[in-house]
């Protein structure tokens, strides 16, 4: 397989050393980010697939592994593909894309890659650049100090060779019998998308029931708990904020809820804090729909 996407930074991008290992849990640059989402859309179509940083991860006892392992690679299973970043001159991207600039990932495959994997890489990486966020310092870890304020990771979509037709894609997880632990792991159909609208940090704080100055926890209620995460310490691992907002190109808001319920509550809390505008809104379920 040889496979091309191109795409346009609109805000510089961290690849983080594209490649550089196979271990998922020091895949905190653009691999790592394309799993994740590559994670999220393999949930919420109804497969399953393990949080690689978590106890639960791939291999199971009987060294099974999930989906999203089947393609990126787990302890004792290679990843099927390398992905390289290059730019409009064919030239290795090692570290950081700027903003405004044409790129292509390249993903040359390693061992056969099936019809359905690659269907699922390419669309994962296009909900993510029409309406997420690519690469580190965005999604997978609270934000480092120095990073604040700095938009990181947004994309546009540009083109994607060869294409690649629609596979029974329901077929494909009915194939693998293998399930794990039920967790709280970001499912594409809990998300919420919004396009045109940008949310500061003091509306944020009040999402997610901070005070305004980010300082105290100000609000109890289960989605703002779920949003906010937590940060790390001595006995307890970070868990990542759910709710991301971006200046650039109009703004882009987006995040994601435990289940439909806490998402409808979200998209409620967030329209209160934007008042009336021209921004648009759409679930992960409408996103998915669309495929
Ligand atoms: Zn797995």
């Amino acid at each position: 397989m040889h496979l091309e996407i191109r795409l346009k930074t609109l805000t510089p991008l961290w690849t983080g050393g594209v490649d550089q290992t196979c271990d998922r849990l020091h895949e905190t640059g653009l691999i790592g980010s394309l799993r994740w989402w590559y994670e999220a859309l393999v949930r919420g179509l109804g497969g399953y697939a393990c949080d690689p940083t978590s106890e639960n991860r791939c291999p199971d006892r009987n060294g099974d592994h999930c989906a999203a392992c089947e393609l990126f690679g787990c302890t004792g299973w290679a990843r099927k593909f390398r992905l390289r970043v290059l730019d409009a001159s064919k030239q290795l991207i090692l570290e950081t894309i700027p903003a405004d600039t044409e790129f292509t990932l390249e993903f040359v495959e390693l061992r056969p890659i099936q019809p359905e994997e690659k269907w699922l890489l390419v669309k994962s990486i296009e909900i993510a650049a029409r309406y997420g966020a690519l690469g580190g310092k965005t999604t997978l870890k609270p934000q480092k100090d120095r990073y604040k304020g700095v938009d990181y990771g947004i994309v546009q979509w540009i083109e994607m060779q060869p294409e690649i037709t629609k596979p029974e894609i329901i077929h494909y997880f009915q194939r693998s019998d293998f399930r794990g632990g039920e967790g709280e792991f970001p499912d594409l159909r809990w998300f919420f998308f919004l396009k045109d609208a940008f949310l500061g940090r003091v509306q944020i704080n009040s999402l997610i029931g901070l005070s305004d100055d980010g300082r105290r926890i100000i609000g109890h209620e289960k989605y703002q708990q779920f949003l906010r995460g937590r940060r790390g310490g001595k006995n307890q691992d970070a868990v990542s904020k759910k709710i991301f907002s971006f200046h650039v190109a109009g703004g882009r808001v987006w995040g994601y809820a435990k289940d439909a319920h806490m998402r409808g509550e979200i998209i409620r809390q967030i329209r209160q804090q934007l008042g009336d505008g021209k921004y648009t809104v759409k679930t992960g379920e409408e996103v998915l729909n669309e495929l």
